[in-house]
C-alpha cells in the first residue's frame, strides 16, 4: 500500500515510512493511494468473525507486508484488549461506548495501534525517536499510556494550560520517566501548529528524532475504522439503513469512519455533530471552510477551529462538495444544549451521556429517519467530565477505580510559552 501527501508535493511512500514522518516533508498528510475494497462475502459472514480477526482484516489491507503477520495479529489483539459495547438507549438509536480503554477515551484504540506500530518500527531500525504530540485533553493520556516506560523512546505532550479538565491534565502529568507534559500558555491550535512548525524545522526533526502521534499520524487514524465494523456486526440484521453520528474536534474519527464506508461498510449516512467550534458543520452547510480560533466549551476534546484532519475528509470525496453533501450532515450544539441533553436523556432513559457524546446524540435525533437505525459514538466516560455531568444529572457519577488512582497523584508540568523558541529552548533541557 502506498501513500501520498496532499499537498502533492513528496514522493508515495510505504507504510512504514508514512508512519515514522507523521507529516509529509511537504506538510500535507498522507493517505492511501487507493482505499481497498473488501469482498461482499467479508461483510455476509461478518458475524462469524471475531473482532479481532476482523480488525486484522482491515489493518492488512493497509499495512501489507510491512509488518509480518503474527505480529500484527499481536498488535490488533493488544490495541482491542478492552470491551466496546453497543447499547441501546432508545428504539433505533444505539450507543457505541468507545471509552472502556486504559484512559477511559476513544483515543485509546488509534494510541494504542500507533504505539505498538511504531515501537516495531523502531526498534527494528534501533532507532531512538521522540514522540511529539498536542492534545486537545484526551490524545496526551492515551499516548503516554501507550509508550510509558519504552526504551528509547520519549513522549512530549503539549498540552492548552487551564483548557483542560482536571481529570485530563492528571492523565498526562503524572506518569514520569519517559513522559513529558508541556504546559502551553495558549489554546489548542496553538499546540498544534507548534507541533507543525517543529516538524517542519528540518534540523530539530532529525536531532530529536521527531514523530508525531496526533491523528495526523496514519497509524492512528486507520485503527479508527476498526469499530465501525464492529458496530455493524452487532446490528447486521436490522433491515433498516445505517447511520453513524460522529463527535467531531481534528476530524480523525469522521475519516476513520469515512475511510470504512470507502471500504465498503453500508453506511447510510453520517451526521457529524460539533460544540460552537463549528467549522466543518458551517462547511457541510455553506461549502466554504473558515477556519477560526477555538473557543472553550464543556466538550473540550472538540474545541477545535483548525481541524487538521479536513484535507483527508475532502480527500475521500475527491475534493466534490456535491458528492461530500450527500453523504454528511452536521449539526452544532453550545454548552447550555449540552447540559439541557445530559438531564433530559438522564431523566427520560437513565443513560449518562458525557458531553461530547451529548452532541452526537442530538445530531442524531435530529436527522434520523423512519427508516434508519441510528448509532452515535460514545468518545469519553462521563467520569471525565464529572464537573459538567454532576451538575446536569443532579447528583455525582461513580468514578471509576483507574482514574480515581490518577487524580490523587501529583501533576507535574513544565511551563512553555507558544513559540518554536521556547519549544527548542525546553527540548534542549529535558532530552539530554
Ligand atoms: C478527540 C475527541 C473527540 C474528537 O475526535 P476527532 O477525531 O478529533 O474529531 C471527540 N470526543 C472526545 C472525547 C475526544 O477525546
Amino acid at each position: 500500500m502506498l501513500y501520498f501527501s496532499t499537498n502533492g508535493q513528496s514522493p508515495k511512500v510505504g507504510f512504514e515510512e508514512a508512519v515514522l514522518q507523521g507529516l509529509a516533508p511537504d506538510n500535507g498528510l498522507y493517505f492511501p493511494a487507493a482505499i481497498p475494497k473488501l469482498p461482499s462475502s467479508f461483510f455476509e459472514s461478518i458475524e462469524k468473525l471475531t473482532p479481532h480477526e476482523i480488525a486484522f482484516q482491515i489493518a492488512k489491507q493497509f499495512v501489507g507486508n510491512e509488518i509480518p503477520e503474527d505480529k500484527l495479529q499481536q498488535i490488533v489483539s493488544e490495541t482491542l484488549d478492552f470491551p466496546i459495547p453497543l447499547i441501546e438507549v432508545e428504539k433505533d438509536t444505539y450507543s457505541l461506548e468507545l471509552f472502556h480503554g486504559p484512559t477511559l477515551a476513544f483515543k485509546d484504540v488509534g494510541a494504542r495501534f500507533m504505539a505498538r506500530t511504531l515501537r516495531f518500527f523502531l526498534e527494528k531500525d534501533a532507532k531512538p525517536a521522540t514522540i511529539l504530540v498536542a492534545t486537545s485533553g484526551d490524545t496526551g493520556g492515551a499516548v503516554a499510556s501507550g509508550f510509558f516506560g519504552v526504551e528509547g523512546i520519549n513522549v512530549v505532550i503539549l498540552y492548552p494550560s487551564g483548557k483542560i479538565s482536571t481529570t485530563q491534565e492528571k492523565q498526562l502529568t503524572t506518569w514520569g520517566k519517559n513522559i513529558f507534559a508541556l504546559e502551553i500558555d495558549g489554546t489548542f491550535d496553538d499546540c498544534q501548529k507548534l507541533v507543525k512548525e517543529a516538524f517542519a524545522d528540518s534540523d530539530l526533526k532529525n536531532k530529536y528524532g521527531l514523530t508525531s502521534a496526533n491523528s495526523i499520524n496514519i497509524a492512528r487514524l486507520l485503527p479508527q475504522s476498526f469499530y465501525y465494523f464492529l458496530a455493524f456486526r452487532q446490528l447486521k440484521n436490522k433491515s433498516k439503513g445505517l447511520t453513524f453520528s460522529v463527535p467531531s474536534g481534528n476530524l480523525g474519527n469522521l475519516t476513520a469512519s469515512l475511510i470504512a464506508w470507502k471500504m465498503g461498510l453500508p453506511v447510510h449516512r453520517f451526521v457529524v455533530a460539533s460544540n460552537r467550534n463549528d467549522v466543518i458543520t458551517k462547511y457541510i452547510l455553506t461549502g466554504l471552510f473558515e477556519s477560526k480560533p477555538s473557543v472553550l466549551t464543556v466538550a473540550n476534546a472538540m474545541d477545535v477551529g483548525n481541524p487538521s484532519n479536513f484535507v483527508r475528509v475532502l480527500e475521500v470525496f475527491n475534493q466534490n462538495f456535491d458528492l461530500l453533501k450527500d453523504k454528511l450532515v452536521g449539526h452544532s450544539y453550545d454548552d447550555v444544549e449540552i447540559k439541557n441533553c445530559i438531564t433530559a436523556v438522564y431523566q427520560k432513559t437513565e443513560y449518562v451521556l458525557d458531553p461530547h457524546g451529548a452532541c452526537a446524540y442530538m445530531a442524531l435525533q435530529k436527522e434520523l429517519k423512519e427508516t434508519e437505525v441510528g448509532i452515535f459514538l460514545e468518545t469519553a466516560h462521563p467520569a471525565k467530565f464529572s464537573e459538567t455531568v454532576n451538575e446536569s444529572i443532579g447528583h455525582s457519577i461513580q468514578i471509576p477505580e483507574s482514574l480515581n488512582e490518577i487524580i490523587k497523584k501529583e501533576k507535574v508540568s513544565i511551563q512553555c510559552q507558544p513559540s518554536l523558541n521556547d519549544l527548542k529552548g525546553v527540548l534542549s533541557t529535558i532530552l539530554k
